[in-house]
């Protein structure tokens, strides 16, 4: 049984069981949805007709496949008629009570078909007991909206086949999705490797590192994300987020990577839950919740003046080299031979490098923070992530002794490598880089615990979230050495176990 089934059940006909039911119907299953109310049945029934023409006028398929598609898709108001299914997919609202109740009413339906459930957080170990056969159930994690992102994730729950899993595989598959492994574990694979988008996110507005719109603006302009970590809360709904981050916490018995924030927990208390009532970290009136972002400034004008860069990290040899595309002497401290720059960057200088001879200083802040690497000193800080093609904003960040002079060359420099600049609060990895590291530092976690693998970790993060590239492609752009010096000097700096290392991560940067 381990082929496509030619008879599919979807039960749930809400945002995701219609896309679910789209995506069997085009397959070439027979797709049998059930809904228990009526009106929600219908409104399936209409939309996903409607989504298949529009699907062929945008050429996505043609007329003839739209109309074959809708033409296999059925309605029923009995879940005995599921017993033709080879597989049932369940879209039924996300509770452990309400998915256990089904699954066992399916199981007594469908005694042969494979059960596949579409949570986003219920352990599949959970819902898998209340059907007569467990080694039948399994999850098929499919992203919103279904028909657009082409992802998948097929769980394992501790009892179930290989035969219930290559059923799995095999239709998510047909469905035309990237099919991923994941073992079952809080958020699976996807969503737990983007736990720290929001919860870094969090973290640093309740430290002020940054406001809303300039952590959110960070994240776009910096990170090339296509919506920054509020403006995601609030299309998602801040009570949304907040129950996923209790329930990672729940089933973790309280990891502090997955601690719930309490200033979303105050958001909820307030009723601003997002989008869907009209404020959240944002409010939404009748014009756009921001201004759209602004073009980056135009490359250029170093006029020959000598920029030392000094550290061997990837994120040095970018800076080099974007430099001297503007025009800049950008050299390393050999080159400079003792000659005074007109500004000093230092990125980490190795012990044996020549010491970076006067004029103003900025300091990458990676393994510290400004205040911890400067202690009393008039230099600037600041942070960018390799790839620096990636984003078109650097952070910098200053103290009370920051000189002038290297305050305003930073934002010189920066600002004619094409880039904007934003002030931010100091901490190790300012804003991006904390929440990119811990975005790497999640996915090292995930793969170590044998979550799933790297490759699959970056395409269901690209493939599911729209990430502009998966936390491995990150590792490898900005070096395991970097990574590790944020989160080793943000642990040492806040004293937080959040931020302690993952051995995986580790183990690369020794080996790098
Ligand atoms: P929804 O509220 O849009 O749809 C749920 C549907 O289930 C409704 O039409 C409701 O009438 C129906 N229903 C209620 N009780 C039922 C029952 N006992 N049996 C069958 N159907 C019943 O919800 P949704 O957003 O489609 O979410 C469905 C599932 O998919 C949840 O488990 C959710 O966690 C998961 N999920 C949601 C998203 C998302 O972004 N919306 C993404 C991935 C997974």
């Amino acid at each position: 049984m381990s082929g496509v089934p030619e008879v599919i059940g979807v039960l749930g006909a809400g945002t995701m069981g219609s896309g679910i039911a789209q995506l069997a119907c085009l397959a070439g299953a027979r797709t049998l949805l059930y809904d228990p109310d009526v009106g929600a049945l219908e409104r399936a029934l209409e939309r996903i007709p409607a989504a298949l023409e529009r699907g062929a006028a945008k050429g996505r398929w043609s007329a003839d496949e739209a109309s074959a598609a809708a033409g296999r898709l059925e309605s029923i108001d009995d879940l005995a008629a599921f017993g033709a299914c080879g597989l049932i997919v369940e879209a039924a609202p996300e509770s452990v009570e309400v998915k256990r109740d089904v699954f066992a009413r399916l199981s007594k339906a469908a005694p042969d078909a494979v059960l596949a459930s579409n949570t986003s957080s219920i352990p599949i170990t959970a819902i898998a007991p209340a059907a007569a056969d467990p080694s039948r159930v399994v999850g098929m994690h499919f992203f919103n909206p279904a028909p657009l992102m082409r992802l998948v994730e097929v769980i394992a729950g501790l009892e179930s086949s290989e035969e219930t899993l290559a059923v799995a595989r095999a239709t998510g598959e047909a469905m035309g999705r990237r099919v991923i492994d994941a073992t079952d574990g809080p958020g699976f694979v996807v969503n737990r490797c983007n736990r720290p988008f929001g919860l870094e996110a969090l973290k640093l507005l309740a430290e002020r590192a940054g406001d809303v719109e300039t952590i959110d603006r960070i994240c776009r302009l910096g990170g090339g994300f296509r919506m920054g970590p509020f403006e995601l809360s609030d299309l998602v709904g801040v009570d949304v987020g907040l129950e996923v981050a209790k329930s990672f916490h729940e089933l973790s018995f309280g990891e502090p990577r997955w601690r719930p924030s309490p200033l979303a927990a105050r958001q909820v208390a307030a009723g601003r839950l997002g989008r869907k009532c009209g404020r959240g970290w944002y409010e939404y009136g009748d014009g756009a919740h921001r201004p759209d972002d602004p073009e980056p400034p135009a490359m250029g004008g170093g006029a020959g003046r000598l920029v030392v860069i000094a550290g061997d990290l990837p994120v040095a040899d970018e800076l080099r080299g974007l430099a001297a595309a503007a025009g800049w002497a950008a050299v390393d401290p050999v080159a400079a031979d003792g000659e005074v720059p007109w500004l000093a960057v230092d990125c980490g200088a190795q012990p044996g490098d020549p010491p970076l001879q006067g004029g103003p200083l900025a300091l990458l802040c990676a393994d510290g923070s400004l205040h911890a690497l400067d202690p009393g000193g008039g230099s600037v800080g600041f942070h960018a992530l390799p790839p620096l093609d990636g984003g078109t904003l650097v952070e910098l960040t200053r103290s009370d002794r920051t000189t002038g002079v290297a305050a305003e060359r930073a934002e010189e420099l920066f600002s004619s490598l094409g880039r904007h600049v934003a002030w931010v609060q100091d901490a190790p990895g300012l804003v991006l880089g904390r929440i990119v590291c811990q975005l790497v530092n999640e996915a090292c976690f995930a793969v170590g615990e044998g979550v799933g693998t790297a490759q699959d970790v970056d395409d269901g993060m690209v493939l599911g979230l729209n990430h502009p590239r998966g936390p491995f492609a990150w590792l490898e752009a900005i070096g395991a050495a970097h990574v590790l010096a944020v989160l080793d000097a943000l642990r040492a700096e806040l004293g937080e176990e959040r931020y302690r290392a993952a051995p995986l991560l580790r183990r690369l940067a020794v080996e790098e």
